[in-house]
């Protein structure tokens, strides 16, 4: 771990927010659990309780979907002009950005992320988000269609198609990028105007609570957004099993993707999954490989590898792969590894104990199968849930840290010889989320871009993100595109209208 710490001092604001224990947003107040109870946030750099917040369970979700009901069918935002709603979601941005410290500090604190990463690419990117969607909510329309109905002859017909928000919306988000995907989920579905409850994961409610106050005071009327914290088996399955919501946004792991979308068959609510991944980075020859080290560490190392997206399968073309496995494993060894709240850190710790015990079982399972590390393969200290950056080689495609996404700061190095190879092993995954390649061909750039069953591919960069690329798995990565133009179609209903002329 890095000796020469630069710690910065929590804020003060973010020491009176931690310091009370936290309510849920419900119709417009903010309420305790109907229980009572609460549940510990834990600092992952410290393995200490962060704050205290309420657990909510089916009585506060159901509670939460009269309120977001109501909000819908009655009330100022049902009568809102688009436009009015559009200048709530800037408004929203613009009061996130001018807490931007604050919100990268409770980012940090309970993921365990750098402040200066939150600083630079959580608050900025959900502040852009808002500021996207904002755009879209004068600009959602329908068509006119020409028909010709063969068994009316003569009748003429004017049709066209309206698109309406879903509904009551519930939107469950994981950990890993607490807040901006409490606005990847929020920014369009506002826009659309749905009304919703949010269920942020357990191990980081904190920043999607905050944003809950400046929601309340952006203006938006009780209601629309709701915030109920508690566990993914309690509020989150009550929220997607919930008869009365319309449809159920989900980020998480595949597996909890398949028991959401289970829950989801009572009413048959419409459901938008965007789950793991196994992504496939794939660096030929031809590559600048100066350019593509750095890109290719920093494609798994990124938020200690805890990203759906994470270029954890690197296939590398044999005359470069000891070149570029040994650029990798320097970069991992430079890493400086320590608390989210340390300016000279760049790779906190995990987000919980659970999560660094599942990583390190991954680890376990590939070295008892063969695996090798060329560097890292353990944790880190004794304090807090720190797992070194780690390189493996001599891994076969059976292998769980092959088939299974870790969703840790691990990489698996292969060497390939042609393109005949390593397309069908780069798709030879249940996961469809990401990929990239790594080469100064422009035509075989492309021609690997078509080949990849991916929903994102990368040429020659990693992690490039904006609120107006669409992103979503192929295979079980999920289903519909988030952010963009896509991420409306998520949150409307198309309606036909036909009048007799
Ligand atoms: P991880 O396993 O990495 O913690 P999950 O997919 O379990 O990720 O969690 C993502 C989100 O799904 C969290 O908000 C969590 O509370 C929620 N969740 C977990 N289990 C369920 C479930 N059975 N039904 C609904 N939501 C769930």
């Amino acid at each position: 771990m890095n000796p020469a710490t630069m710690e910065i001092p929590i804020d003060q604001k973010v020491l009176a927010f931690i310091g009370a224990p936290r309510k849920m947003l419900i119709g417009g107040r903010w309420l305790e659990a109907a229980s009572g109870k609460t549940f510990p946030t834990y600092n992952p750099a410290t393995g200490e309780v962060l704050a205290q917040v309420a657990e909510g369970n089916s009585i506060d979700i159901d509670r939460a979907v009269i309120a977001a009901r109501t909000a819908f069918e009655s009330g100022p935002w049902h009568t809102m002009t688009a436009s009015e709603r559009g200048r709530l979601i800037w408004k929203l941005g613009d009061l996130l950005e001018s807490h931007l410290e604050e919100f990268a500090q409770l980012e940090s604190l309970d993921n365990g992320k750098p402040v200066g990463v939150a600083r630079v690419a959580d608050v900025p990117l959900a502040v852009d988000h808002f500021r996207y969607m904002a755009g879209w909510a004068t600009k959602i329309e329908g068509n006119t269609i020409p028909i010709s109905v063969p068994y009316t002859p003569g009748a003429r017909y004017l049709s066209y198609t309206l698109r309406e928000p879903v509904g009551v919306v519930g939107q469950i988000i994981p950990w890993n990028f607490p807040l901006l995907m409490a606005a990847w989920k929020l920014g369009p579905a506002l826009a659309a105007g749905c009304t919703i409850v949010l269920k942020p994961a357990e191990q980081t409610p904190l920043s999607a609570l905050r944003l809950g106050e400046l929601i309340c005071e952006a203006g938006f009327p009780g209601g629309v957004v709701n915030i109920v914290t508690g566990y993914g088996e309690t509020a989150g399955a009550a929220l997607a099993a919930h008869q009365d919501v319309d449809k159920v946004a989900f980020t998480g792991s595949t597996e909890v993707g398949k028991l959401i979308l289970k829950a989801a068959a009572g009413n048959l609510k419409k459901v938008s999954l965007e789950l793991g991944g196994k992504s496939p980075n794939i660096v030929c020859k031809d590559a600048d490989v100066g350019a593509s080290i750095p890109g290719v560490s920093s494609a798994i190392f990124f938020n200690q590898g805890q990203c759906c997206c994470a270029g954890s399968r690197l296939f590398i073309e044999k005359s470069i792969f000891d070149e570029v496995v040994a650029g990798v494993a320097e970069d991992a060894k430079k890493i400086k590894v320590g608390p989210g709240m340390d300016l000279a850190t760049q790779m906190g710790p995990l987000v919980s104990d659970e999560q660094q015990r599942r990583v390190l079982d991954y680890l376990e399972s590939g070295f008892s199968e063969g695996a090798k590390a060329v560097v890292g393969g353990h944790k880190l200290g004794d304090r807090g849930y720190f797992v070194e950056p780690t390189v493996l080689v001599d891994t076969t495609q059976d292998m769980k840290v092959i088939q299974e996404e870790i969703f840790g700061p691990v990489v698996c190095a292969m060497p390939f010889t042609d393109l005949n190879e390593v397309l069908p092993a780069a798709n030879d995954s249940i996961y469809g989320l990401a990929a990239a390649v790594w080469t100064s061909d422009v035509g075989k750039a492309h021609r690997i871009a078509a080949e990849l069953r991916a929903g994102s591919v990368w040429i020659n960069c990693y992690n490039i993100f904006d609120a107006a690329l669409p992103f979503g798995g192929y295979k079980q990565s999920g289903w519909g595109r988030e952010m963009g133009h896509a991420a409306l179609e998520l949150y409307t209903e198309v309606k036909a209208v036909t009048v007799r002329l």
